[in-house]
């Protein structure tokens, strides 16, 4: 019914083309190895299978188990490649395919045995297929919707391949009989691959548009959240100190005559106590939010139990931070920092009154002779912040989406 040599000579040719496009891939890219590792399996799929075309014409060992050996080869390569993408360690299972191949084949009953040996390569194709299952099903599962497509697709194949290996086992077919299974599992292995390929292109392109995402929330000189990507954690740190029954604090920090110590270090050792600062700060608040604001001021949004908890956690990060002096290989760089914290209920929390009333406190610091915390508890945080000339109106803000879109921009000028 199928004619075996011009499947596999079909998918030779497509194998060969998506390795060199896999390979133009990389050059692209070349700290991303995924496209590496896919161009290597497409490549010894492609060679494998073409020595399997060439049987009886080339040595049968050659074609046989080497060939088939190869090809199942190229199935790691696969699996190593989404492992490269989540920047995962290699796992031993991604050989699978070629050591269950190996393992079978210089059995005597599987060796000599046409209808054995389809069983025995659909048998390491199916783990083959759980290994890629394994490989995407990643910590980044639910980052990228289309990872589950793909990973519902390599069950299917996994289970076309081992479906296809027990029905053989139980119909000890004839060779042509086993022929026409083994032609009819490679072609619907063929389609599913295929439609891998798309699919995979998909979560490449949604795993991009996510780390743009990622970058226009991010602070490019210290790596914290910037002030969009802070104020974008407000609300679920506050949903969460509801269902905690605590409060929610806001920590403003502005570092202290930072201008003198740009002029008298240089701008750059002002980068590297800024970068110091947001290192050591951030630690302190694991389950809240740590960003720069904006030059050197940087906030903090955590829930506390109450007024005494903020009060510490604010005075331990004033404390360290004086205390360590900053090294910037030339010279040690004293610095200080004044803190405004202004805590509110959650039910009661509203990101601008209280960032306001964190700036007024933050005022009083600075006033009360800097290197200092002041506190504004529920009541003054409520009261209303001082009217001031609203320098923003009519000013267009930038959405997340609209920096994705720059953002995108950027990446496609630099590469043209
Ligand atoms: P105060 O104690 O009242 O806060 O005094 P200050 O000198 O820290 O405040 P001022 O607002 O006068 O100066 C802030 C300085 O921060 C001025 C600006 O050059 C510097 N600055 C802002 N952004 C950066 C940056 O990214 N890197 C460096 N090195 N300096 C920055
Ligand atoms: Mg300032
Ligand atoms: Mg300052």
């Amino acid at each position: 019914m199928f004619n075996v040599t011009t499947g596999l000579a079909i998918w030779c040719s497509e194998a060969m083309t998506l390795a060199l496009v896999a390979f133009m891939a990389w050059r692209h890219d070349v700290r991303n190895k995924s496209y590496l590792y896919w161009g290597y399996g497409f490549l010894l799929s492609a060679i494998g299978f073409a020595m399997v075309a060439l049987r009886g014409h080339i040595a049968d060992f050659l074609s046989i188990e080497l060939g088939n050996a190869i090809a199942l080869t190229g199935q790691s390569a696969w699996a190593a490649g989404y492992l490269a993408l989540d920047k995962r360690k290699m796992e031993w299972w991604i050989f699978l395919p070629p050591l269950i191949w190996v393992a079978g084949i210089f059995l005597p009953w599987v060796n000599e045995d046409y209808p054995n040996r389809v069983i025995l390569y659909n048998l390491a194709s199916a783990a083959g297929a759980t290994s890629l299952l394994m490989a995407i099903n990643g910590p980044n599962l639910q980052a990228e919707p289309t990872r589950a497509k793909l990973a519902v697709l390599f069950l299917a194949q996994s289970g076309l391949c081992f479906s296809t290996a027990v029905i053989m086992a139980i119909a000890a077919p004839t060779d042509v009989q086993a022929a026409n299974y083994a032609g009819a599992a490679a072609m619907g292995t063929a389609f599913l691959l295929t439609l891998a390929c798309a699919l995979t292109a998909r979560v490449i392109m949604e795993r991009s548009e996510r780390q743009l995402r990622l970058l226009s929330l991010t602070d490019t000189l210290t790596g914290v959240l910037n002030r969009r990507g802070l104020f974008g954690q407000f609300d679920p740190i506050r949903l969460r100190a509801f269902e905690e029954g605590r409060q929610v604090a806001v920590l403003l920090f502005d570092l202290d005559n930072f201008k003198r110590i740009n002029d008298r270090f240089g701008h750059q050792a002002g980068d590297v106590v800024l970068t110091a600062f947001a290192r050591m700060t951030r630690q302190y608040v694991p389950t809240g939010a740590f960003g720069r604001m904006g030059g050197e001021e940087f906030a903090a949004f955590a829930s506390v139990g109450d007024q005494t908890e903020a009060e510490a956690l604010a005075e331990a990060m004033r404390t360290e931070f004086c205390r360590a002096p900053i090294s910037t290989g030339d010279a040690i760089i004293p610095a200080t920092v004044s803190i405004g914290v202004a805590i509110a209920p959650p039910v009661e929390a509203n990101m601008d009154k209280l960032v306001s009333a964190a700036d007024r406190a933050l005022y009083a610091a600075k006033g009360a002779g800097r290197n200092c915390t002041v506190i504004f508890g529920e009541t003054e945080a409520a009261a209303p912040a001082p009217v001031e000339p609203d320098h923003r109106r009519g000013e267009l803000v930038p959405t997340v989406d609209d920096q994705v879109h720059a953002l995108r921009r950027v990446g496609s000028l630099s590469r043209g």
